[in-house]
Parts: C-alpha cells; structure tokens; sequence
C-alpha cells in the first residue's frame, strides 16, 4: 500500500503571492509552473541530499540546485570554511587573499589552467571566454552548437525575446558530434573565427544526451590550431562532477579556455574561467566584473570543495550512487514493460522514455515521483552528489518503483 501523495496547500498560496510582485512568479530555469502536477515552488531548508518545502514534505533531491550542490548540502568541512571567511570578512575592498588560494588551487588542479579568473555565474564565464578569444584574436565568429545551453545573456540565451539579430550576428552553428557540420562551419568563418564554443557532452533539454566523440572533440581541436582560433570548453554544468581536472581530461583534449560554475563552491555562487598561457595578455586585457565577483565567502566555499573532490573518494561516490539509481531504474523499467534508456554520464542522467517525444510519459512518471518525495526533472538532467548514499539510493528506487507501477497502470 502506498503511502499518501504530498500536498502543497502553503506552496500554492506562496506562488499567488509571488505572482503579485514578481513577473509570472518564480522564473527561468526554476519555474515550476513549466514542470508537471507535484512539484514545489518553493523549498524551506535542506541537508544532504534531503530537502523540505513549505508543506514539510521531504524529498531526496536529484537536481541538487540544478547542479551547485556536488557534496550535499550543509557539508562540515565547506560550512566551516565559510564560517572563517565570513569571521574575517565577505564583500571586501580590493579582494580577500582567499581569492589567490583559489586560483592557484585551479591552475593546479585543471591541466589546461595557466590562469584563472572570478566571475558569478555560468553565463559570465562563458561570455568572458568569448569576449577574451576575440581580445586575443582580433576576429568576430564563433561557432556553437544547435540547441547548446551556454547561459541567459543576449549571445546565448535560447529564447527569442528582447534579443535583436546583431546579438546573434556572428555566431554560426554546428551539429554537436557531427565533424562535417563542424568543418563546414569553421571554414565558412574562414579567417574571422575567434572561438568554437563546446559542451563536453550533449546535455541539451527535451532529448537523449550525448557523450562526447572523442574523435569529434579532437576534430574541434584540431580545427582551432589551424585556424589559430581560441576552443572553449564550456564545462559549466559538468565540470567538478565527473572529473576534477575537467570533463575532457579522461578523453585527453584540452581547451584554451574553459568556463566552470554551478559545482565548483558546493551551493555558494562562484564562476571560473581557466585559460592558457597563450590568452593570458587577452585576458588582461578584457573589462569584465561584477560588484559581487570579489566576495570572499564563495572563494573558501570553493576551495574546501575542490580540495575534497580532489582528495577525498567524493567523485567516486558520487559515481557509484550513479551506477546504482542506474542499474535500479532500468530494473524497475523492464519489470513494468517500460522501454527507457538511461543517457548521459552516470553523475547527471536523464532517463529517456521510447516514444515520448513531448516527455509526456517522462512527465508522468517523474509527477507521480515527486509526489512520493524524489525530486527528477522529465526533460533536463539530474545531478548526483556525494551525499547520496547506498540507503538515499535505496529509499529513493523504493518511490520510483511506484512511480513505474502508476505509469505502468495509466498506459
Ligand atoms: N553553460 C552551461 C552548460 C550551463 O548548463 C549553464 C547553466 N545551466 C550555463 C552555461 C549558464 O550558467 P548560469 O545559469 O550560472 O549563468
């Protein structure tokens, strides 16, 4: 007998009042009016992999912050780092010399790194990259993929609204893992390409990931010295989940610029940009800052993150809670005669069910989840983090299982 599905009678009264003084209430990517029947808007607190909404329902959470949360929420050694920081001092004048800890701790870590730079978030990492390739090479076109996320600022954001066609006017597309389309591109740009912009990974929205060809990324790399043009490894979502040193690192190609964020700080809001020797004078040159790029409590966030990722078995926790929420739900799939497929690294999946171009099976499968307290998205990938334990695993499948029963009875 299943135990009763969550309700959300305070959620609903919180929307209403966000919707009041906040255009269409909560919005981008954590607009939960997008998501099916059963999600929260809102979320009161959370530990581990374990967080509450307004209505006290517990789930055991799959987004971890769309990402930012690598280790688990509340991690000692992360939250002692920040209590320091924030004894001394956070929004500083000049920077906090935590601020070089940190960017030596990336130039030694990431093989690629000569340097590195501090920014906010996602989209300022990538659009500082793209703004030093062009400092560095004089030129204007830079190649990106259909359907690629590199961030909400006018370049890249994938709606249309408010951007004007000179926004776009020097990008070109490609095909992700298609050489030819690449190729094509790059030589179409001829001598104006400054920079071929890449994901390590197919993980557009709404479709099947893709793991990179390792022979496509050598192509891209390949491309760029002939061309003398910057590769920009956008490693924004990946970057710090799967492999410390970079998520090209283990099919050895290596970026001029990479652009990192969401787990680099456990949770804290911090961008980086590493770079080679080669755009160091590029780098310097460019304007970019924020007012909040300095604070220091991001900066020992991060260094305590990346130091555990790369001291401790963390990455390969988090692999093996992959492998396990994996090798469960395909089980469960195949006992309720559900054709699914698991896509993407293990670290952040999207299962994919046949025939379901809308994701509308997804959507009723991943409803009925979170209506028992697991926390999945039916159209973007999900994020294991180290918090996620044998037994949070194990508590979760239990759910999902109903989860595969219900959508099984509904077909
Ligand atoms: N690049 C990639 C690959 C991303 O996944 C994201 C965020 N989803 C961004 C860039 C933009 O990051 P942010 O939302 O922090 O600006």
């Amino acid at each position: 007998m299943s135990a009763e599905l969550f309700t959300h009678a305070n959620d609903e009264a919180m929307r209403k009042r966000a919707e009041q003084v906040m255009p269409g209430g909560v919005y981008g990517h954590m607009a939960a009016h997008a998501l099916p029947l059963g999600y929260p808007q809102f979320t009161l607190d959370g530990e581990g992999v374990r967080f509450r909404d307004l209505d006290g329902n517990e789930y055991i959470d799959f987004m971890c912050s769309w990402g930012p949360v690598v280790l688990g929420r509340k991690n000692p050694v992360v939250e002692a780092a920040v209590q320091r920081q924030l004894g001394l001092a956070d929004t500083v004048n000049g920077a906090a010399p935590v601020m070089v800890e940190l960017a030596e701790l990336l130039v030694d870590t990431i093989p690629h790194a000569d340097w590195a730079m501090l920014a906010k978030n996602g989209t300022d990492a990538t659009t500082t990259c793209v703004t030093i390739a062009r400092a560095a090479t004089g030129r204007r076109k830079v190649l990106v993929a259909r359907g690629a996320y590199h961030g909400s600022a006018p370049w890249c954001t994938p709606g249309p609204a408010g951007v004007t066609p000179e926004d776009r006017a020097n990008l070109s597309y490609f095909d992700y893992n298609d050489i030819t389309s690449l190729t094509a591109a790059a030589d179409q740009a001829g001598t104006d390409l400054a920079a071929i912009v890449l994901l390590p990974g197919r993980h557009d929205a709404h479709r099947a990931q893709e793991l990179v060809v390792p022979e496509f990324a050598q192509a891209a790399r390949r491309l760029c010295d002939q061309h003398g043009a910057a590769l920009i490894l956008d490693d924004v979502r990946w970057g710090f989940r799967i492999d410390v040193q970079g998520s090209w690192e283990p099919i050895g190609v290596r970026p001029d610029l990479s652009a990192y964020s969401k787990a680099i700080a456990n949770g804290y809001p911090l961008a980086a940009i590493a770079g080679r020797e080669s755009l160091r004078e590029a780098a310097r040159s460019v304007y970019v800052t924020g007012s909040f790029w300095y604070s220091a409590v991001p900066m020992a966030a991060a260094v305590a993150t990346i130091t555990q990722l790369r001291d401790t078995d963390a990455l390969t926790r988090i692999q093996v809670a992959g492998e396990r929420l994996r090798d469960g739900l395909l089980r469960q799939a195949k006992a309720y005669g559900l054709d699914v497929a698991h896509t993407g690294p293990v670290q952040a999946p999207l299962l994919v069910f046949a025939d379901d171009p809308a994701q509308e099976i997804a959507g009723r499968w991943t409803s009925e989840a979170v209506q028992r307290g697991v926390y999945l998205h039916p159209w973007h990938n999900w994020f294991l983090a180290a918090a996620h334990t044998d037994t949070e695993i194990d508590a979760a499948l239990e759910r999902t299982e109903e989860a595969f029963a219900a959508v099984a009875r509904s077909r």
